[in-house]
């Protein structure tokens, strides 16, 4: 079954749109079970039916005609369950419907399977038998596990066509919307642009080529490149290669000779496809067909084409990458932002992001709201490589992209930015005024940055300091470690924008989503593995060469602390404050006068928690991750879109653990602050504050969300408020005891007295 099952995906992997995706389907089950009719029928939601999409078996003509309403026949019946119809008597049963077009009165057992994508019923897969039989248990498991298999590919095969303006049966969808998560407030409508990430056949669209000859001289180019790179290889390990491995550098070189691979790319160009979606086409055909193959040897030789065609889309790409013009606004689109294409467009012209991966938790999510821009994450199914060039709207609150809008559709939305320029304006009236409560209390509002462009609309959103400078930013940007100099320099920009406020400097915090490119760390579970601290702790030579650099770039300006991440030991702290010591004492002996700066340590890793006490002896400040504390505490990948609803660190258990820690830290006499996301909501902000936390450091989008709704409120209330929020028993009573409580506060008010306006 297993061998049957992979060929049959192999196949349809390699489908190039919907129809053809589902004729392979009927016609290999059919096959497979040898039964006389397969067929698939898929929900329009634009007319509420399942629609006959393909069929061997029934009659052709039947096929995208015919459909079903959810409550009509058996195929609705398999989809309102959700769950397998078996019958080996169809006609007998009370929902048998029967549609003449099909001609189907001949067949009498019926097994339906569900496809099923992210809890939603995309169709139904039938297959229909002459005489009355019930299909066995290993048919129904086949089917139950093909299905459960086809479903994502029949899901991204249905975006590809909406992206299109297409419904699956074929109908015109104007308006058509892609949902993933809210991951950074704000709506904008600009031209899309996809970025790849590098030298990934799967995902390169076929684009027409404006010149053909000159597409054709630029891929021979890059194939020599290649071709010289492989011979410098094969000379380099000569001495290391048995006969048979030098003859396979022989058969890549002939592969990419110009009467192979290269022959059927150029003549694809020649078509009028670009080079990298030619070249991704001849890929992928190859990779299909050896894939299908039942040989162990064979199918190798899958990865060796894939390998080959890869370093060669990497040169086009590269090459390419030099000449691309952006639009003057343009929102990326991509399968799995890095930090890295946040970087790539020039500044000013991006004003938005979207991700089919990550959720709202993520930290290229985070970074990008610190950057001001409008975000969406775990785009499911989200055809990104089909939208090229293509005019979208970014809709951050709801976590919603439009495609092709409507000129009604683009004016609607064109209203809500007024709205929200206006309110921007609204706000900026209380950047100098102090974030006090009605009451009195003083409560500072810090930033997170990560970039020097964070550090100057921080400053100018009036930040009181920098809470969290997640140094390991600059390192992704990058292709290998910084030396000790270029890390002071850009330390230095930090701190000297923001002197004499003070500036919290984590040390390194890779791993988990934070990948660097030149360093990479392969885990099962990454989350859990040699993170943050971890890695400091392993390579004390790159820890010394961080917190050196940012003490020298501390010289005269005297506003660094130093924070450290994922601690989860007390020891981490004894070793990195012994390190951070070393590293003064050696730098003053070598003429710098350096001084010695306060060391603080996050709280992320909830067993901490519980030792607060350990933890305030050996540091001079505590800095609350609810990021990560979130994400440990409830078990839920911050990074994982399917459980990105289970999120949320307005939870009982979380809120009722900050509690306990800002009871803890401010007991002991030491100065609190948060640095997670949670501080940058301004209903949770309120929260924070009555627990005690001094300072609340967020992205500066929020700064002045968060000042409006404290300015607004008083601490008596607040404390009040929390009294009930740690009472709840899950987040939605919190939230809506929030929503109820807040209603017409701070920028709920400023919104309506905008609105209000407006009329
Ligand atoms: C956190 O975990 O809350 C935090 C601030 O760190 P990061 O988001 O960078 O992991
Ligand atoms: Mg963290």
């Amino acid at each position: 079954m297993l061998q049957i099952l992979h060929s049959i995906m192999t196949e349809v992997n390699g489908a190039r749109d919907l129809a053809a995706t589902l004729d392979i389907l009927v016609r290999s089950v059919q096959n497979a079970l040898a039964t006389r009719v397969c067929s698939v029928y898929l929900l329009d939601r634009s007319i509420g039916r399942y629609v006959l999409m393909a069929s061997q078996g029934l009659d052709a003509a039947a096929v995208g005609r015919v459909s079903l309403a959810p409550q009509e026949g058996l195929v609705g019946l398999v989809a309102q369950r959700a769950e397998p119809v078996n019958l080996d008597n169809a006609s007998a049963h009370p929902r048998y419907h029967y549609i003449p077009e099909t001609r189907e009165e001949e067949y009498e057992s019926f097994l339906g399977v569900p496809v099923i994508h992210h809890a939603q019923v995309l169709g139904v897969l039938v297959v229909q038998q002459k005489e009355r039989r019930k299909f066995n248990a290993e048919d129904e498991a086949f089917l139950i596990t093909l299905s459960a298999q086809l479903a994502p590919v029949i899901a991204l095969a249905e975006s590809k066509g909406m992206a299109q303006g297409f419904t699956p049966s074929g109908k015109r969808n104007r308006n058509p919307y892609f949902d993933g998560v809210p991951g950074a407030p704000g709506v904008v409508i600009a031209q899309a642009i996809t970025v790849f990430p590098p030298a990934d056949l799967s995902v390169i669209p076929n684009r027409s080529c404006v010149d053909i000859k000159a597409e054709i001289k630029f891929f021979n180019g890059c194939l020599e490149a290649v071709r010289v790179d492989i011979n410098e290889l094969k000379i380099k390990i000569k001495g290391q290669l048995r006969p048979e491995e030098r003859e396979l550098f022989d058969a890549y070189l002939h592969m990419l000779s110009d009467s192979a691979l290269g022959a059927e790319v150029v003549s694809l160009i020649e078509q009028g496809n670009w080079a990298q979606g030619a070249l991704a086409q001849v890929a992928q055909a190859h990779i299909n067909n050896f894939a299908s193959i039942n040989d162990d040897y064979l199918r190798e030789r899958a990865t060796d084409i894939k390998d080959l065609c890869s370093r060669v889309l990497y040169y086009l790409q590269e090459k390419q990458k030099k000449t691309r013009v952006y639009p003057p606004r343009c929102i990326v689109i991509c399968e799995e932002l890095s930090a890295a294409m946040l970087a790539e467009v020039p500044k000013g012209q991006l004003v938005g992001v979207v991700s089919a991966e990550g959720s709202a938790h993520s930290h290229v999510a985070i970074l990008a709201r610190a950057m001001g821009l409008p975000a969406v994450m775990g785009v499911a199914n989200f055809p990104f490589a089909e939208l090229d060039g293509h005019e979208v709207i970014l809709d951050g609150h709801n976590g919603r992209v439009y495609t092709d809008p409507t000129d009604e559709m683009r004016q609607r939305f064109q209203e809500i930015v007024r709205e929200e320029v206006q309110l921007t304006e609204e706000l900026e009236s209380i950047k100098e005024l102090p974030c006090e409560t009605l009451d009195g209390h003083r409560v500072q509002l810090w930033v997170n940055t990560g970039l020097l462009t964070d550090v100057l609309r921080s400053r100018e959103r009036g930040a009181e300091g920098i809470g969290l400078f997640r140094t390991e930013v600059p390192f992704m940007l990058r292709e290998s470690f910084p030396t000790e100099t270029e890390q002071t320099a850009i330390y230095r920009d930090q701190l000297e924008a923001f002197h004499p406020k003070m500036v919290t400097m984590r040390t390194l915090d890779i791993g988990g989503d934070k990948p660097l490119s030149y360093f990479p760390i392969k885990e099962d579970n990454p989350f859990l593995g040699w993170r943050g601290i971890r890695v400091s702790m392993d390579h004390p030579e790159l820890f010394l060469s961080q917190v050196r650099a940012m003490l020298r770039a501390s010289v005269g300006f005297n506003n660094l602390q130093i924070l450290l991440p994922m601690i989860s030991q007390v020891g981490e702290i004894d070793t990195s404050t012994m390190l951070i010591r070393r590293a003064q004492r050696e730098l003053f002996e070598e003429g710098h006068a350096v001084q010695m700066p306060p060391i603080g340590v996050m709280i992320e890793v909830p067993a901490m928690a519980w030792q607060v006490a350990e933890i305030v002896k050996r540091s001079d400040f505590v800095s609350v991750g609810s990021n990560d504390l979130t994400q440990y505490m409830l078990a839920v990948d911050r990074n994982n879109p399917r459980v990105t609803n289970l999120f949320s660190n307005l939870h009982p258990a979380v809120l009722r653990v900050m509690n306990k820690i800002a009871e803890e830290v401010t007991a002991a006499g030491k100065k609190l602050s948060i640095c997670g996301e949670m501080a940058g909501n301004p209903a949770a902000s309120v929260l924070l504050m009555a627990m005690g936390f001094d300072i609340l450091s967020m992205n500066a989008t929020n700064l002045l969300k968060v000042k409006a709704m404290i300015r607004d409120i008083t601490l008596a209330q607040a404390k009040a408020l929390l009294v009930q929020a740690l009472q709840q028993e899950d987040t939605e009573a919190v939230v809506s005891l929030l929503d109820r409580e807040l209603h017409g506060v701070g920028l709920d008010r400023l919104r309506r007295e905008v609105r209000e306006g407006q009329d």
